[in-house]
């Protein structure tokens, strides 16, 4: 394997708010002694064992101490860099880890890049790259499904299956690279039939991991859902009664980069984001800002459409151009008031919502709160056909695997095609490896070792 000349890299790898404890880094070949230069305890760091921890302090260039810590020392290769690292649990104000950070690097280490330590756990042949990206989603999950799926992928489910796909395509091609190099030992008689069943098989498992992509975006960035109506039924209200369980999760996301306008609700380990809430709740300019137009606005991104009604009240020509608007999308009406009489005409409004489509009606009171689990059912219904346990199945939820997926597709397709023009077996080899390559993007594998490796092993030299 390759192996690059690597520096030694630092960071503060808690959050960066002041807490209880927060730890610096460090990981690479000088990691023990830069720790020994800054680090003043009973023994020096490169007398200790691995794996073990001890008590002492962080000094300065004069020997003024900075802070008090505990060292860990975790030698390579059993690290998760792979590399020799060294954490330094300081106490958790940001100012004090900042100044033992720069410490850290004026005795010889360098700033981290940003997930630069898992890069390294992947050149160092520790993980690999779905695992790598994995990691990168256990940290940013915001509900029960995406961390489930995530540490699912995390633990190899997602490679183990790229890496029996790859197998099999590799073992195809390097069958007919032997075929073709000696004729006399290997026969290519009846082998597009038996290599048309495999190609298909294989794109049904292609295909089938493409049908994930859709949910595993919906687990990962939530339901983009708009909530839309004509004043005054109770829009904000019901805003509130779904944010009201998740506020505190609410508040920790203010503040940070995500868009102003949305919010989000976490509803039994799904999440809504929820479109424009700042129009909704923006009392101002009610009637210009949420009528109809800013109705059709967010109707068009959205995943998922709550529209709601006022059930104390008439079916108004506001209501009916809106529903105009719901065709095609995947819509729940919520009849809103449900504690108050109701005035509204059924009939007209389940007539007028099944011509564009919609059948999913519930009654619900934003105020006492009624209706608002047979909504939540609903939507995991309709949006993951209630199944939410991700444990046993792959869920691609990254872009690139998606495109990656793809073009294998695309080249496993072409297979099937030089089949059926009977083209010659060379050209199957060129879009067996090319599907080879781009699921091997996935994991991060390389092309050419492997198929020396599987032709030498398997087909020439042991016979
Ligand atoms: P929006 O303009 O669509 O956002 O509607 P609001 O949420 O501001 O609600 C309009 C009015 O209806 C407010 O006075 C609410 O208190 C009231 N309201 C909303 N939902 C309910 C409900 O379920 N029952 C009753 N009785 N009143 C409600």
């Amino acid at each position: 394997m390759y192996i690059e000349e690597r520096d030694t890299i630092a960071a503060i790898a808690t959050g960066m708010g002041n807490s209880g404890i927060g730890i610096v880094r460090i990981s690479g070949p000088l990691s023990i002694s830069v720790a020994d230069k800054l680090f003043r305890g009973r023994k020096k760091v490169n007398e200790m064992n691995t794996y073990t921890a001890a008590y002492g302090h962080v000094v300065d260039r004069e020997g003024e101490v900075i802070d008090e810590t505990v060292l860990l020392l975790m030698k390579g290769p059993h690290t998760y860099t792979t590399e020799d690292t060294v954490e330094l649990d300081c106490h958790g104000g940001s100012y004090v880890l900042k100044k033992v950070l720069e410490r850290v690097v004026e005795c010889g280490a360098r700033l981290a890049e940003p997930g630069e330590f898992t890069k390294r756990a992947f050149l160092g042949g520790r993980i690999d790259m779905s695992e790598a990206e994995a990691v990168m989603d256990v940290i940013n999950a915001e509900s029960d499904m995406a961390l489930r799926n995530s540490l699912g992928q995390l633990k190899g489910d997602l490679r183990e299956k790229i890496i029996s796909l790859r197998e099999k395509i590799i073992y195809e091609t390097a069958f007919i690279e032997s075929a073709l190099d000696d004729p006399e030992n290997y026969s290519l008689d009846g082998y597009k039939e038996k290599l048309t069943i495999i190609v298909d098989n294989l794109l049904e498992s292609v295909d089938s991991m493409m049908t994930t992509c859709e949910n595993g975006r919906l687990i990962k960035e939530g339901i983009r859902t708009a909530i839309v109506g004509r004043p005054n039924v109770g829009k904000s209200s019901i805003l509130n009664m779904m944010l009201g369980e998740t506020r505190a999760i609410v508040t920790d996301i203010e503040g940070t980069t995500r868009d102003t306008l949305e919010e989000t609700a976490s509803i039994g380990g799904i999440i809504l984001r929820l479109i424009d809430t700042a129009g909704i709740r923006d009392t101002v300019d009610t009637v210009e800002k949420i009528g109809v137009d800013k109705a059709r606005e967010n109707i068009g991104s959205a995943d998922l459409i709550l529209f709601i009604v006022d059930g104390a009240s008439e079916v108004k020509d506001d209501d009916l151009a809106i529903i105009n608007e719901l065709h095609g999308k995947k819509v729940i009406a919520l009849i809103n008031k449900e504690d108050l009489p109701q005035k509204i005409d059924m009939d007209k409004l389940e007539s007028e919502l099944s011509n564009v489509g919609c059948t999913d009606i519930i009654s619900i009171s934003a105020v006492e709160e009624t209706g608002k689990e047979l909504l939540y059912d609903r939507i995991r219904e309709l949006f993951f056909k209630g199944e939410i346990k991700v444990t046993d199945q792959i869920i691609i939820t990254n872009e690139r695997h998606k495109e990656a997926l793809e073009m294998a597709r695309i080249s496993l397709n072409r297979v099937k095609e030089s089949i059926a023009d009977d083209m010659g077996e060379d050209f199957y080899t060129i879009d067996l490896m090319a599907a080879y390559e781009s699921l091997g993007r996935i994991i991060g594998e390389t092309l050419e070792d492997d198929l020396a490796d599987k032709i030498f092993r398997e087909f020439c030299m042991g016979k």
